[in-house]
């Protein structure tokens, strides 16, 4: 195999430019990037060898070393996990930028001054990389599991690497850090103590020990283990091993301290910041196990994309067995990341048994059950954390009430919607505790934007009448309302959709005797109407929605809101071509103006002037385009050189 020179990914060089050249407050998180990885490796090559025994070199146990040349200032941390073949390194290292560089090299370059704060790497988990923050030059020698060539990659972090054959002797993979000389007040990463208070601080749970090599002055002891009296101390080399190991979540809720759940959430998830809230189980019984579930401040910006999977780990008797495990957690739990390891599950458990055995699909019952019991306190109890939470995870959590009927029940009670009763977000039962007198139904209108739907003409009557409507402007909210058909025995009833009378059963009989004299008398410009527009519209009627707006345009019952059609018609999907009816409001100056003209003259040659006008009105007040926005135009200009004459 040959030495080349190969260039960095253009991506990579930006990042790693931005890595050399910025300063750092916490350029230690190397080295927990580093351990990550390496634990990940041993999670892999253990995963494999499930299947594939013999990749487990016989009586080795996994290990994560480091070594230090204080002279030389050397620092490197080796792994016997499953390395990387030559392609991987070349690819991984050199070619994929993942998902996060751009966004954050943007982030960096946006900065102005100071030293870039630990979140910023943590949040886009640069990982590897963020070895060139400390080291003016950096190697790596792998050797992938069950091949027996290995591989030197070699960088500066100037735009180019090397990479050649090497020798290692066993499978696994070692980073080599040439380390800059420490800055005045820098920390020495070549020495014990600086080594063993950071993997302490950001590594102490990894499930793999962290050793490395100490000198130790030791006065000689006689073979019973006595100090000789008068001996000189001696140097001694031993190797020790860092951290603790202990898996957090074996250990009982009350006896984990609130900083070790946040450097294990660090480990867990590369977010720097703080988990908004923790929730920690041990669960006994007719299923043993013992989990632990962060819920993140805020979310990635790869929560929406398709692929992205659950975050949940699973270790079966404190082994890893997978990450990622989906059958542990509904994707729209998927922005919650933790740990599960369970004692009663088997230790050879495939992909495939995962998703039929009943042990796993209680556990991952349990475990949403536990999660929407939480956040229903946190709704109760923390409303401000509630209102983060929603921001940044509602969209995710609405998708259950499609895909899970099971729990339909307890997320109808999590949901928050504007309205318009203003302020804040509400939840359907606080809507339901405001409902006045005579109020029978939860009434709501879906659209893109909140202010231009609290004033949409649909809802004046509601309004008039201290009806309160909910104002959905989450595209989700169209599949929400399918699994949410009333509340509390309360249908939900769409403010633009369907007849309905908003005076409900209290409309006085001289209300209602006004309404149909009203119809009666606008009957034959009705009818007119609905001939002129017959190509665009069902159906033309006396609304009883409308106070102070002309027009309004409203789908039957069943028909897709105007909001959830351009959604459609944005995703490149074919809408049925379906016309809606076209409401008016008798009470209005304009249509009795139109009434009296008609009247006169039903030939009157403004009169088709003017249906077409109501009807590019009605599109207009509702986010639509007017049908013709060519001829609407010259028709309005039209009747403003009219005006501006008389
Ligand atoms: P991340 O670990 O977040 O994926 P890195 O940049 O740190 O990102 O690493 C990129 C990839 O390189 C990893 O996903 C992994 O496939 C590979 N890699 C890094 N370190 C090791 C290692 N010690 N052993 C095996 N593979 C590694």
């Amino acid at each position: 195999m040959t030495t080349e020179t190969r260039e960095f990914q253009t991506e990579i060089k930006q990042l790693l430019h931005l890595m050399i050249n910025s300063l750092y407050s916490h350029p230690e998180i190397f080295l927990r990037e580093l351990i990550s990885n390496a634990s990940d490796a041993i999670d892999k090559l253990r995963f494999r060898a499930q299947t594939e025994q013999h990749l487990l070199a016989d009586g080795e146990e996994p290990e994560i070393r480091l070594d230090v040349d204080p002279e030389k200032r050397i620092l490197s941390v080796s792994d016997n996990g499953v390395g990387m073949t030559r392609e991987e390194v070349v690819e991984q290292i050199g070619t994929i930028a993942k998902s996060g560089t751009r966004q954050f090299t943007e982030a960096l370059s946006r900065r102005e001054g100071g030293a870039v704060p630990p979140e910023l790497i943590g949040q886009f988990g640069v990982g590897f990389y963020s070895s060139f923050m400390v080291a003016d030059r950096v190697e790596l020698v792998t050797r992938a599991a069950g091949t027996d060539a290995a591989v030197r990659w070699e960088s500066d972090g100037s735009g180019s690497y090397t990479i050649g054959a090497a020798e290692r002797p066993r499978p696994g993979t070692t980073v080599i850090l040439h380390l800059r000389e420490p800055g005045e007040d820098g920390q020495d990463f070549t020495r014990e103590w600086t080594l063993r208070a950071i993997v302490k601080k950001y590594s102490d749970f990894v499930t793999y020990p962290v050793r490395l090599e100490v000198e130790r002055e030791e006065t000689p002891t006689t073979a019973d283990g006595k100090p000789i009296e008068g001996a000189k101390p001696e140097k001694k080399r031993r190797v020790e091993t860092l951290n603790s190991m202990k898996p957090l979540w074996n250990k009982r809720a009350a006896e984990v301290k609130a900083e070790e759940y946040r450097e294990f959430y660090h480990h867990l998830s590369h977010d720097w910041g703080e988990p908004l809230e923790t929730v920690h189980v041990n669960a006994e019984g007719m299923t043993e196990y013992n989990a632990i579930m962060f819920i993140p401040a805020r979310a990635g910006f790869e929560l929406f994309m398709p692929d992205r999977k659950s975050a949940m780990q699973l270790y079966v008797k404190r082994v890893f067995i997978t990450d990622n495990c989906e059958e542990l957690m509904p994707p729209y739990l998927r922005f919650v990341r933790g740990v599960v390891d369970s004692a009663d599950l088997s230790l050879n458990i495939s992909r495939e048994m995962l998703q039929h055995d009943r042990r796993v699909l209680l556990i991952k019952k349990n475990l949403v059950k536990k999660l929407l019991d939480t956040f229903a306190a946190m709704l109760e109890q923390e409303r401000e954390k509630y209102l983060t939470f929603w921001e940044q995870f509602g969209p995710v959590l609405k998708e259950g009430m499609h895909y899970d009927a099971e729990q339909r029940e307890k997320l109808q009670d999590l949901l928050l919607f504007a309205s318009t009763a203003g302020g804040d977000l509400t939840t359907l039962k606080e809507y339901v505790a405001r409902m006045p007198e005579g109020q029978k139904e939860i009434y709501y209108v879906t659209g893109e934007e909140r202010a231009a739907l609290a004033r949409a003409p649909h809802l004046e009557a509601l309004k008039a009448k201290g009806f309160e409507v909910l104002l959905m402007t989450d595209p989700v909210d169209e599949w929400v309302l399918q699994g949410l058909t009333s509340y509390d025995e309360k249908p939900l009833k769409s403010a633009a959709k369907g007849d309905f009378s908003v005076a409900g059963e209290d409309e006085g009989e001289d209300a209602k005797k006004e309404r149909e004299a009203a119809s009666e008398r606008f009957k034959p410009l009705l009818k007119w109407l609905g001939e002129q527009l017959g190509g665009q519209v069902k159906e033309v009627r006396v609304s009883s929605r409308l106070t102070d707006s002309p027009v309004c345009l409203v789908a039957d019952e069943y028909d897709l809101s105007p909001a959830m059609e351009r959604l459609l018609k944005a995703s490149g999907q074919e809408v049925p071509e379906r016309k809606r009816i076209m409401e008016v409001n008798p009470g209005h100056d304009l249509l009795q103006l139109l009434r009296a003209r008609y009247v006169d003259n039903p030939s009157d040659p403004l009169l088709p002037e003017y249906a077409r006008l109501l009807l590019d009105q009605a599109l207009l007040t509702e986010g639509s385009s007017p049908v013709d926005p060519v001829e609407f135009g010259r028709r309005v200009a039209r009747l403003m050189v009219e005006a501006a004459q008389r």
